[in-house]
């Protein structure tokens, strides 16, 4: 039988919502889903789907009018030019990730992902039969061999929210243009940069090779509908389709008009979403200038904050345990992003929940000088 761990984030939460369900008032700030409700112009969208029976299946590919505003998302937001045909529409961004790990690597072949590192990258790549090579970004010349194929990006990144500047964009385009490799670029967190940052796809340096992965889950705070995208090269992008026909058929066809409804939506729902981020991010920072014994880089995009606990602990999963074993608090170890001795904390929850596990972490870094 094949040996595939489940996603840690993903059981770490589920573990947490048993221990709810079983009564225990718990504050999750695990898993990165935003507590937004999911925006009303896209319930309306889906009423009227269900009213008009949208109940049979989509080309494999996705239904052609949100591949096509998709295609006008893209080139309103960053200035990409795909065509429709050059997008399919995947059950969440994981597939799309999932899809493209096994269209583009052969058994043997070396993907060079720079750590620390969202925590699915590493099982998909093994799925497909390739050999995950943690990467450090500015030593990323000399883990390059002739197996080399892929090279992974994630800006805003999964844990540590770390935006590629445009001039180390410039230097890993010309690297991956020089060796030839193809680029997934896992744009997911695309739309939440903080003020100060820049964001350029991949996309634009790199068309060529690069394969973007992005979704409504949290542009449009809509996890649970699964509607995620690529656009790359047609040959890509026609192999990813062909997959798709044998694997899942089709993205559930009301939730691609919700998707739709999503990326059409008026800027104004995106900037309340953002002025509460904000909001929230200014609250940990703020908190993190009385936390001497922990360091954090403010994020520069995405909703994570990742926490240096080494001057606590290097233990990463004790630290966590103990927090929420005894101050009823879940983040989760960086020992599952690839960096022990740092905790993930998703401020993608409510300011009350966030207010009320900054006072109670700090009591849990106090338990460690007084052991
Ligand atoms: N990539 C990263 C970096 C993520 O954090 C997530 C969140 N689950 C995904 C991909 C997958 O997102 P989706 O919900 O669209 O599958
Ligand atoms: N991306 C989210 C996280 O890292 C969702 C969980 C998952 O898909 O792993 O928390």
């Amino acid at each position: 039988m094949i040996k595939v761990t489940t996603s840690p984030t993903i059981r770490l939460d589920s573990q947490v919502k048993a221990l709810q369900a079983a009564g225990h008032t718990i504050i999750n700030l695990t898993v990165g889903e935003l507590d937004f409700e999911t925006p009303k112009p896209v319930l309306t969208a889906v009423a009227q789907a269900l009213q008009a029976n949208h109940n049979k299946y989509t080309t494999p590919q996705g239904l052609p009018s949100l591949r096509q505003a998709i295609t006008q998302y893209l080139f309103k937001q960053h200035g990409l030019s795909y065509t429709p045909d050059q997008v399919i529409v995947t059950n969440g961004a994981k597939q799309a990730l999932y899809s493209a790990f096994q269209v583009l690597l052969h058994p043997g072949d070396e993907v060079l992902v720079p750590m620390p590192a969202w925590v699915s990258y590493g099982e998909q790549i093994h799925l497909a039969g390739g050999q995950v090579v943690p990467i450090q970004l500015d030593a990323i010349a000399q883990s390059i061999t002739e197996r080399t194929t892929v090279l992974v990006l994630n800006y805003p990144n999964n844990p540590t929210g770390a935006v590629y500047s445009p001039s180390q964009l410039a230097i890993l385009a010309k690297l991956a243009e020089q060796h030839h490799l193809w680029v997934v670029s896992d744009e997911i967190y695309e739309r939440i940069i903080y003020p100060g940052t820049t964001f350029q796809s991949f996309g634009q340096l790199y068309p060529s090779r690069t394969i973007i992965v992005n979704g409504v889950s949290k542009s449009g705070a809509m996890t649970g509908w699964r509607v995620g995208y690529a656009a790359g090269p047609d040959e890509i992008i026609t192999a990813m389709t062909a997959l798709q026909s044998h694997l899942c058929g089709n993205v559930n066809n009301i939730a691609q008009i919700a998707a739709q409804a999503a990326l059409q939506l008026d800027d104004s729902i995106w900037q309340t979403f953002m002025q509460q981020l904000l909001e929230r991010r200014t609250t940990i920072m703020n908190w993190m200038k009385q936390q001497p014994q922990l360091q954090c880089i403010p994020p520069q995009g995405a909703f994570y904050c990742w926490l240096n606990i080494q001057g606590v602990t290097a233990d990463s999963e004790e630290f966590c345990e103990r927090l929420l074993h005894r101050w009823q608090v879940a983040l989760v170890p960086g020992k599952y992003f690839g960096q022990d001795g740092y905790v993930r904390l998703s401020f993608a929850h409510s300011l009350t929940d966030i207010t009320l596990a900054l006072q109670r972490i700090s009591q849990c870094v106090d338990s460690y000088d007084i052991l």
